[in-house]
């Protein structure tokens, strides 16, 4: 059956890097019998120019229909005054879909590793995944501020902590390794409650180990022993910090993925990045981010996992060919990139 795939293009290098992921797409479809229609979507700044408004009715309810979604970047300074900002558009349009699922991976391209601000020794070997829990805990407790006082309420309920450690089981048991749940037991009520549903959910997947830590002495790890994770999973705050800090490991911004699910319906594939402004339009974007977000789609929503290896491998030969953006060091467009990687598919 023909996949419908969204596309938001949305802002800033958006534009650019969108279409180099969708003609690696199309370049590799015909090799892997993939049967997709494209229907591009205005959102974020993009559409607070074309509608007034950053996630549009049409945009919305596209989404609510597809099969997957793929969004490049949003946002940029000019739309700072916008009554509602681009952000705005992707939050709303996360609640609309119930993503509760962030996750990231994290690796360190062999030709990329002098990019790393860790030693070769240190970083030999990373690879692993960052599962946030995205629509609950305190981002959306209740918040109040008095003038001398300020209070945050952090919320979970079991299901929502079940179904996120759900995720990082399922895909544990896929890498065949292990899940690192993160929490702050020692001190928090989330976290004690957190613990024991990790534990009750680690019965049905024998095959996966369940290790604890808290997540002060994760940050730490994460910088001084970071080949020793596999499944990193961990409520929407912390997730939030560790993703970010997970994110310096490789050197550069411009080579990283990320995907968020729902219980049902479309997932969500984007860079990690933002809309990069400052580069917008000179053709210089390192595309990687997207295409290899094209790559987690095939794998994690139509089960394509030769076609995401494809990709994944013509990546990894293309940075061991040397051809480098210049946010890599290298003096390759955007254009060259993603044609050397469409002759390396
Ligand atoms: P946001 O607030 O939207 O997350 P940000 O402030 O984190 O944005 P980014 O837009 O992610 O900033 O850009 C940070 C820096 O990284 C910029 O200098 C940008 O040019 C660079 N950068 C980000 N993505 C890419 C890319 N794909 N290719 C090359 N450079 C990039
Ligand atoms: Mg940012």
């Amino acid at each position: 059956m023909t996949k419908k795939i969204v596309t938001l293009a949305g802002d800033g290098i958006g534009p650019e890097i969108m279409s180099a992921g969708l003609e690696v797409l199309a370049a590799l479809a015909p090799k892997i019998d993939f049967d997709y229609e494209i229907d591009p979507k205005n959102f974020g700044g993009a559409a607070i120019d074309a509608d007034g408004h950053p996630l549009p009715e049409t945009t919305l309810n596209a989404a609510k229909n597809a099969d997957a979604i793929l969004l490049a970047a949003i946002g940029g300074p000019q739309y700072n005054d916008a009554p509602v900002r681009p952000e705005q558009g992707l939050l709303s349009l996360r609640k609309a879909l119930g993503l509760f699922a962030n996750i990231r991976p994290v690796q360190i391209f062999d030709a990329l590793k002098h990019l790393s601000p860790l030693k070769p020794e240190i970083i030999d070997g990373v690879d692993f995944v960052v599962v946030r829990e995205l629509t609950g805990g305190i981002y959306f407790g209740e918040h109040t501020l008095n003038e001398r006082t300020a209070r945050d309420v952090n919320d979970y309920s079991y299901e929502e902590i079940e179904r996120i450690i759900k995720v990082a089981f399922e895909i544990a048991e896929k890498r065949g390794k292990k899940v690192t749940s993160v929490d702050k037991q020692n001190v928090l009520a989330t976290s004690k409650l957190w613990r024991i549903v990790a534990e009750d959910v680690a019965k049905s997947y024998p095959h996966v180990a369940l290790e604890h830590a808290l997540v002060d002495s994760l940050a730490m790890k994460m910088i001084t022993n970071p080949s020793d994770f596999d499944v990193i999973v961990t409520e929407n705050l912390f997730g939030d910090i560790l993703s970010d800090e997970s994110s310096v490991l490789p050197g550069t911004l411009g080579v990283m993925p990320s995907a968020s699910h729902a219980a049902n319906g479309p997932s969500l594939y984007e860079p990690i990045h933002g809309s990069a402004p400052d580069i917008a339009g000179l053709g210089i974007a390192n595309p990687i981010s997207m295409i290899l977000s094209v790559a987690m789609m095939l794998r994690e929503s139509f089960g394509e996992t030769i076609g995401a290896q494809y990709i994944e491998n013509a990546v990894n030969k293309t940075l061991l060919d040397g051809i480098l953006t210049k946010d890599l060091g290298g003096k390759a467009s955007l254009k060259e990139m993603t044609a050397a990687i469409i002759s390396n598919l």
